[in-house]
């Protein structure tokens, strides 16, 4: 078994630190050049390239060269087969070659793109995490001597270093980039609601003031009984676009709120007088109980409103016939909680995160009872946010909810 040579103090000196630095950047910017002059320093070469390997047209290229006319190489590609760092990396071996005039894989091209006439070099592959070979670490020109095994085994130990922190430093580019594709579409998804629930509020708008003068002047009860089944589809539908609406003060970003000094439990109150109609159609025992005293807060009235609206609208969809919800008002320290409970479908432990989320529905979309956008709670998360709030739940399957909705009191 051949012996590895043994390394000086100060080169292991540098390949601790460069390990340091290394570590302690993410940036592809700041790690390539970094990479290539410790390279060259640490084995005494004229000068240092890295080649990494690009999987789609399985080429190595040039990403970084210590030459001054680095910038003539960058991008400039070799081939896998027949050339001297192709066959490092497809071989996964290192090599030194004293004289690269004698070597039949040596591409005098690169001479041209690095501006360099190469004598001697040296190349290691560099590897990732799990040791897979991503490129290749060269140096040209020793500048006193001959490239030696010492030399061989400190570049080696510097591309595993740079290896991984190169791989690691791709992995973050791309998932930057897929953060910001990810954000742009998010950013089309609100547009096209934004613009979809402007559009349909008008046409339905219409539609309604239509049905209810024809119901007005409807002849006979089964024309009565088809208008109405009209007018409740429409309101259906226009509570799903009011949902969308919603959403633009949120992605507004509470640009569109206006704060006021309003009195909680007066919001909550005129809220529940609107619903509770829908709450006695379903049978359900509506209970509430407000404090005798105001509660002020600073927020935005209408996006208050839609907070409890959207809290009492699910405990009443979601709660079958005969069931109970109770709103309860109250103060704790320097917070007013709005608590609404209901004996409904409850929800299972490990989705009661993700029912905060945009969209997101416990039901499987194709097997619904229940309608909406599975907007509501992000609505609600998000406006409660920018004004200072939280919301939580406590819920089990099939034997109920509780939503508690935070809000910061004024104390003056
Ligand atoms: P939507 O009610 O339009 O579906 P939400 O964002 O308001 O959207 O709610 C998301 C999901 O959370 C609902 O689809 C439902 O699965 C669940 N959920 C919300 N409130 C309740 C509740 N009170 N009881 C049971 N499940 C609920």
């Amino acid at each position: 078994m051949s012996k590895s040579p043994s390394l000086g103090v100060e080169t292991l000196r540098r390949l601790v630190e460069a390990s340091r630095i290394l570590n302690s950047t993410t940036e592809l910017s700041e790690l390539l050049p970094f990479i290539i002059s410790e390279g060259a320093v640490l084995v005494g070469a004229q000068a240092a390239s890295i080649l990494l390997f690009e999987p789609e047209t399985r080429k190595l290229t040039f990403v970084a060269s210590s030459n001054q006319v680095h910038r003539g190489m960058a991008n400039k590609t070799v081939p896998l087969n027949d050339s001297l760092m192709g066959s490092v990396f497809r071989w996964d071996k290192t090599v030194i070659v004293d004289d690269v005039r004698k070597s039949r894989e040596w591409r005098p091209e690169v001479d041209g793109m690095a501006g360099l006439a190469t004598r001697s070099v040296m190349g290691v592959p560099m590897h990732d995490v799990s040791a897979r070979p991503i490129g290749v670490l060269q140096a040209a020109n020793k500048k006193q001597g001959t490239f030696c095994e010492a030399d061989l085994e400190t570049l080696s130990i510097l591309a595993d270093l740079a290896g991984v922190a190169v791989a690691r430093a791709r992995l973050i580019e791309t998932l930057r980039e897929v953060n910001r594709q990810l954000s742009e579409l998010d950013h089309l998804k609100s547009e096209f609601i934004a613009v979809a629930s402007h559009e349909l509020r008008t046409p339905l708008t219409i539609i309604m003031g239509y049905v209810q003068v024809l119901r007005e002047n409807a002849g006979d009860a089964e024309t009565l009984e088809q208008l109405d089944n009209v007018l409740k589809a429409a309101v259906r539908l226009r509570t799903i676009i009011q949902d969308m609406l919603n959403l633009q003060y949120v992605d507004a970003e509470g640009s569109k709120l206006t704060l006021t000094t309003i009195d909680l439990v007066q919001t909550v109150r005129a809220v529940i007088d609107d619903r509770r109609g829908l709450a006695e159609a379903k049978e359900l025992d509506l209970q509430v109980r407000l404090p005798d005293v105001r509660l002020r807060v600073l927020g935005d009235r209408s996006s208050i409103e839609v907070i409890v609206a959207n809290l009492l609208s699910n405990g009443i969809k979601f709660t079958p016939q005969g069931g109970r919800i109770d709103v309860v008002v109250e103060q704790h320290g320097k917070e007013a909680w709005v608590r609404i409970r209901d004996t409904g479908v409850g929800i299972p432990t490990e989705k009661q995160q993700r029912i905060f989320d945009r969209f997101y529905q416990v039901e499987p979309h194709l097997r619904r009872h229940y309608q909406g956008l599975g907007l509501g709670l992000s609505v609600v998360k998000d406006l409660l946010a920018i004004q200072g709030g939280r919301i939580w739940v406590h819920s089990e399957e099939g034997r109920g909810s509780e939503f508690v909705a935070m809000i910061p009191l004024m104390i003056i």
